[in-house]
């Protein structure tokens, strides 16, 4: 400070007094981070005491992550200072401290040697934005709340309908087949819930694969042609030469179908619907969007002529539960999917929409870019003619462990069950021979499956498995695979999908690789 020119012309006094009474905290220090001086707000912002015990301490050991501080002196050494710069600090006694600072160099024949430090204590701030974001986290979980428990009451009335009258003695059965049929799909339409809270939480697992739009487009559209209103035409414009991407294509079939749903939300009295792909080089990209890193990027447009968006619904659309719609038709979930998905493949979202003028959704995703590791996959290997065909079926869920027994029993299986980790690993070591699969669930008493299945690994270390789970994160299923897990399978499955993953492992038949849409 001294060496610079006193800009008010005010006197020594005055000018010490004004440095002294600023809630700014000033401080000059080295860049091993020793500071020099400072004036009372900096020991005010870190609970010091006194002015010289603060002056005793090392701004670094303030931060709360340390790589910031490297950044910063990184950045100060390169353009000589920092502006505005939001941190996160703590106090002596530990508790957060939230500034923004602003840092400037000083230099002696190039050499960074000290530091002007300005840091202004934004914590009120910050606590009440957490607090507002906390807030509407849970007014938006009570509004998500309320339309599931709606849902799946629904669903769950259903089945229990469709299963009275199936148990009553009226019955006849040529009526079962359909009756069943609807509980069938009442329970796929509560796990396609299930999984767009889980996909707009980010918590499923994604299958990397090759995936053709164009097709997945011209699938998408006959099935929306038989379901929409009538009043709504659909218009396909694909690019002939399309290369494939890699991709989860259930989640881009949900991505499509969420943004189709609203197209035609907003379309009430009818209109033109188009899908149209095409591909874009990904350096006319980079002044839209940052983080493009692939050469060219597959691109979908989703263009409808209905009643667009004003600007102010325009800036809330990618938040989770906004939504215009009445509560029955809309969750407000939709394009939160949409936007976590296409970040996940390191892809872009564009909207153009005017009021009265339609809307487009604008989806691009990279063409072959993603890391191989991410390809996941199918894992199964060529199927075993030679391998036991009795199954260990470990599950906790007393009726679903019936329902497999009996399932894969009827698939020409011979099937060991067991209801919780312990029992599992003490049958596994009685028959390991005979067994040529464990399927086991993960979340189990006494004995988690992990734990389980470590265990008759070191028993046996061939032993070959599938985990299933209700809600698998990405981080322990690699861990799982990792381990010599064969496969996993999400939970609910539809047993057919179960079904082709034992056949790959074990069985005599080859499988396709076609999985149903939602699981
Ligand atoms: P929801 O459809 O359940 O309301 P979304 O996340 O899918 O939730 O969409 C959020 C909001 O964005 C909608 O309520 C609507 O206001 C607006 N919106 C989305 N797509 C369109 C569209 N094609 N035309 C006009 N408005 C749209
Ligand atoms: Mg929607």
């Amino acid at each position: 400070m001294e060496d610079r020119p006193n800009p008010l012309g005010e006197t020594d006094e005055r000018y010490r007094r004004f440095v002294t009474e600023d809630f700014t905290g000033m401080l000059v220090m080295r860049t091993d981070g020793q500071i020099v001086t400072c004036n009372p707000a900096v020991a005010g912002i870190f609970g010091f005491d006194s002015v010289e015990e603060a002056m005793s301490a090392n701004f670094f050991a303030f931060l709360r992550n340390r790589q910031d501080g490297i950044e910063l002196l990184e950045t100060v050494r390169q353009h000589g200072m920092v502006d505005r710069h939001e941190l996160e600090m703590t106090q002596r006694n530990g508790d957060p401290v939230y500034v923004v600072t602003r840092l400037i160099g000083n230099f002696a024949n190039g050499e960074l040697t000290e530091l002007h430090v300005y840091l202004f204590n934004d914590t009120k701030r910050k606590r009440l934005e957490q607090q507002l974001v906390q807030a509407q986290k849970m007014e938006g979980l009570g509004t998500l709340a309320g339309g599931i428990a709606h849902d799946f009451n629904n669903i769950l009335a259903i089945i229990l309908g469709y299963t009275n009258k199936l148990e009553s003695s009226h019955s006849k059965p040529n009526e079962f087949p359909g009756a069943i049929k609807v509980i069938k799909e009442a329970v796929e339409r509560g796990a396609a819930l299930v999984q767009q809270l889980l996909t707009s939480a980010r918590q499923t697992e994604a299958r990397f694969s090759s995936v053709d739009l164009n097709a997945l487009v011209r699938e998408l559209e006959s099935m929306l042609q038989a379901t929409f209103p009538k009043t709504i035409s659909f218009h396909l414009e694909l690019a002939p030469d399309l290369p494939l991407i890699t991709a989860d294509k259930s989640q881009i079939h949900q991505v499509l179908l969420n943004l189709c749903v609203n197209a035609r939300d907003a379309m009430p009295a009818g209109g033109t619907l188009t899908l149209a792909t095409s591909i874009t080089p990904g350096p006319d990209l980079t002044e839209m969007f940052s983080g493009v890193t692939a050469d060219s990027y597959a691109c979908i447009r989703v263009r409808d002529t209905g009643i667009g968006m004003t600007r102010q619904v325009k800036s809330h659309i990618f938040e989770p539960f906004f939504t215009t719609k009445e509560r029955s038709k809309g969750t407000g979930l939709g394009l939160s999917v949409v936007y976590g998905v296409v970040n996940n493949h390191r892809g872009f979202v564009q909207v153009e929409s005017e009021p009265g003028a339609g809307t487009s959704f604008i989806i691009y995703l990279p063409v072959k870019h993603l890391a191989a590791e991410q390809l996941g996959g199918d894992r199964t290997g060529a199927p075993r003619q030679d391998i036991p065909q009795t199954i260990l079926l470990v599950e906790d869920e007393e009726m679903l462990r019936e329902l497999g027994v009996s399932m894969l029993q009827s698939e020409g299986f011979r099937v060991l069950a067991a209801k919780d980790g312990v029992e599992a690993v003490a049958l596994f070591e009685s028959h390991s021979d005979e067994i040529g699969l464990v399927v086991c669930d993960l979340g189990l008493p006494r004995l988690g499956g992990r734990e389980a299945f470590l265990k008759m690994k070191e028993s046996k270390p061939g032993v070959r498995a599938i985990v299933a789970s209700g809600y698998l994160e990405p981080a322990i299923r690699s861990e799982m695979l990792k381990a010599g897990v064969i496969d996993t399978i999400q939970k609910p499955y539809d047993f057919n999908d179960l079904l082709a993953k034992i056949r790959s492992i074990i069985g005599p038949q080859p499988v396709t690789d076609d999985h149903p849409e939602l699981f």
